[in-house]
């Protein structure tokens, strides 16, 4: 991915200055630490290219949306819908939090549809937990709509789509709150991190007092700060963070590589019968991470897949059998394995999820095979790819049609 692609001197100098003084420790220490908040300096980055009015940098993406579920009110036996196209964080983090996913259908977008999030409401929904994929975006205008219609709180899980925007508006700032991720395989890494954005300052307290033990943060020492509410250890260290700043910088450059080669891979392969691309709800707000094309049923992708993996074609992901980000996998839940008991184990799950029925999701995912988008490809790299593809899909629909 883009981010790993650039680590140098950058991510070195500003890890250097976190080692010069040893302060490891996002908070206080105010008089050893020569001036370097580099969790403090990673969110304003954050916020100068989201517009988020808040953000707040924590351990992962998957801390930073369970934060953003619990700091927007939904806890225990509350109902929220979720796609079964994400990675697992997003249902682990509603569960973990005591909430009850209800999976609904995506569409082309590949994220939530309006029309599934309408058919998936009963009397117990409280939230939308929506996720924007593989560095696109949901199509924001109609799921605001049921949102709002509904009186639903929206939360999003952009851990893959820092950095997108829909209409002008940055992924997780159409809610309440949202998430991105700055783990090893996304467009910028801290190593480990995530951090949340939101607009609402009352959200943002809450979610800044719960991932630290409930400190209040006010005043310079640390063991005399008020305990508003309880909370828990979802600390980012000055370590990570002074990557995740030095790799955040690079977004920009690393989006606007990202569309020109997503352009040119999309221009090339929209001339190949029986290619067809996922629908971007706004193509200028597209971080362009992955290039994703749809063929025109699961049999013929399956055999595409087949026919590049024998002829050597890598780089490429088939969700709907071979990656943990689609519900087909994910036998864990279907079956309810656990540690230890969760709440939804006495309350009751909301759907059998053994036998959910969403074709229209099946329909999509199994159509779909998804390209990593590397920073570092020449013109050259992307044309011969795309030559190779058309080869692979040619070999395919011809002998259906023969
Ligand atoms: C990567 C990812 C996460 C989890 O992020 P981590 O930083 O690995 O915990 C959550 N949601 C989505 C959609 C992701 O892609």
């Amino acid at each position: 991915m883009p981010g790993t692609e650039l680590f140098g001197a950058e991510e070195r100098k500003e890890i250097e200055d976190v080692l010069s003084t040893g302060v490891l420790f996002r908070y206080n220490h105010d008089a050893l630490r020569n001036n370097h908040w580099k969790a403090k300096d990673f969110e304003n980055e954050i916020k100068k290219i989201t517009g988020a009015k808040f953000a707040h940098a924590m351990s992962s993406g998957s801390t930073a949306i369970a934060t953003a579920l619990a700091a927007s009110g939904i806890g225990t036996g509350d109902e929220v819908i979720v796609p079964p196209f994400t990675f697992m964080a997003t249902v682990e983090a509603v569960l973990f939090i005591g909430a009850l996913p209800v999976f609904a259908e995506i569409d082309e977008t590949l994220c939530l549809s309006a029309e599934g999030i309408t058919k998936a409401i009963t009397p117990k929904t409280k939230a939308v937990c929506l996720v924007h994929m593989c560095g696109a975006m949901a199509d924001m205008d109609s799921i605001m709509k049921v949102v709002n219609e509904n009186k639903l709180i929206l939360v999003e899980d952009a851990g893959q789509a820092f950095a997108a925007s829909y209409k002008g508006t940055y992924t997780g700032l159409f809610g309440k709150a949202g998430s991105y991720s700055f783990d090893f395989f996304k467009i910028a890494t801290a190593g480990e991190g995530g951090v949340l954005v939101t607009n609402d300052e009352t959200t943002y307290k809450k979610a800044d007092v719960y991932s630290d033990h409930g400190h209040d943060h006010i005043g310079a020492v640390r063991g005399m700060e008020q305990h508003p509410y309880l909370g828990f250890n979802y600390r980012i260290s000055e370590l990570h963070a002074a990557v995740g700043l030095a790799q955040t910088r690079r977004v920009p450059a690393i989006k606007e590589k990202n569309k020109k080669h997503k352009k040119l891979l999309t221009e090339l392969l929209s001339q190949v019968p029986g290619i067809s691309f996922s629908k971007i709800a706004d193509p200028e707000g597209d971080s362009a991470t992955f290039f994703n094309m749809m063929l025109p049923d699961t049999a013929t992708a399956q055999n595409v897949v087949g026919e590049m993996k024998s002829s050597g074609v890598v780089g490429f992901d088939y969700w709907y059998k071979n990656m943990y980000h689609f519900i087909n996998q994910w036998d864990h839940i279907k079956e309810m394995r656990t540690v230890s008991k969760l709440p939804i184990q006495i309350i009751g799950s909301p759907q059998d999820y053994k036998n959910l029925n969403l074709p229209k999701t099946q329909e999509v995912i199994g159509r779909l095979i998804s390209f990593g988008i590397k920073y570092k490809w020449t013109e050259d790299d992307v044309k011969q790819l795309a030559n190779k593809i058309a080869i692979c899909v040619n070999s395919v629909t011809k002998k259906v049609t023969a």
